[in-house]
């Protein structure tokens, strides 16, 4: 594997930043790894666990020297921590992000970029539901997709570098513009979140009735939207407040379509819903096929490195 930056700095230390630096080591990518995070708690726990070559106070320490800067705190708090990073970067740096939402985030950290920095927004389709320092893992991207969404003047040599540093973490790298990458996310990422929240949610005020039978039954479905509720309620809260627009548009077509089914089902309407049920079935086969899921029952969820 070759080196692709002398020094890394990661704002954030979580999920992702934690399961980059575990990635990077492992392939030898960076130089120097060094971490910061707004907490003391979450900064003593990285060093504790060695998550970083150095781990320091402030961000402006972290990216004094960096090659690469990647902000990995949540959507919201980009804006912050790239206005605190802005007077400390070397000439000729790259900074990328994380965040799940791109145009909010470009919006927020582009007018802090100086010139002869390089700025190349990111989001990898990676997670779980577990969130802090201590839940990253190096396999975290393998096999998944990481988007890369360039802005105007974004140099392509900085693009190439940073496409072939996601590639060496095991990530397959598409380019897409900003306003697109929302709208998709939105379908495949916002919108099933925000379901799987209220779901769990009414059935949440369904146990007050039937006591604890929700919950002893979870497995016959309720159990796999409860997965995705437990994620991390300031990230996804930042998600909502940042990509209103698409994912209000994708909220609106699933009402309709929930009314549709609703109304096939108040008129008896089987054929409507056959047919409904074997068009998304063709859809599960679909990502099967391209290899972003498993046919194992546990949706092969289980299999997550310890
Ligand atoms: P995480 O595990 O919750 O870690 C977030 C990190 O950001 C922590 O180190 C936290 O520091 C720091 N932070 C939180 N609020 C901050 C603030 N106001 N100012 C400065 N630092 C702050 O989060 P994550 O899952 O790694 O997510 C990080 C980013 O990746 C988010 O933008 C998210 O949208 C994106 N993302 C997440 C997933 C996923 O499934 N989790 C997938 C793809 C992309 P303390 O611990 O000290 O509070």
């Amino acid at each position: 594997m070759t080196m692709l930056y002398n020094r890394v700095a990661l704002v954030g230390l979580g999920l992702i930043a934690g399961s980059m630096a575990l990635a990077m080591r492992r392939g030898g990518l960076a130089g120097e790894i060094v971490g910061t995070a707004r907490s003391a708690e979450t900064r003593a726990i990285a060093v504790d666990i060695g998550l970083c070559d150095r781990v320091v106070d402030s961000v402006a320490e972290a990216v004094q020297g960096a090659d690469l800067i990647v902000l990995a705190v949540p959507v919201g708090a980009m804006g912050e921590v790239a206005e605190q990073m802005a007077p400390h970067l070397k000439p000729g740096a790259t900074v990328t992000d994380v965040g799940s939402v791109k145009r909010a985030v470009i919006d927020a950290v582009a007018p802090h970029i100086p010139d002869g920095v390089q700025f190349v927004p990111g989001h990898p389709l990676a997670g779980t539901e577990h969130s802090g320092p201590r839940s990253g893992f190096a396999e975290l991207f393998e096999n998944r997709w990481c988007l890369l969404v360039p802005v105007p003047g974004s140099d392509p040599a900085a693009v190439d570098r940073l496409r072939r540093l996601w590639e060496a973490m095991g990530a397959h790298v598409d380019e897409m513009d900003a306003d697109h990458h929302d709208l998709v996310l939105a379908v495949t990422s916002h919108a099933p979140h925000l379901i799987a929240y209220t779901m769990v949610g009414v059935a949440d005020d369904l146990r007050r009735v039937t006591d604890s039978e929700v919950v002893k039954y979870s497995a016959a479905g309720f159990r796999d939207f409860t997965r995705i509720a437990a994620s991390d309620p300031i990230m996804w809260r930042d998600v909502f407040l940042n990509n209103k627009d698409a994912t209000l548009e994708i909220l609106g077509r699933f009402t309709e379509e929930l009314f549709a089914l609703q109304r096939a089902i108040r008129t008896g309407d089987g054929a409507l819903l056959q047919a409904y049920f074997t068009r998304t079935r063709a859809i599960r086969r679909g990502i099967i096929e391209a290899g972003q899921d498993t046919e194992a029952p546990d949706f092969g969820r289980a299999k997550r490195p310890g």
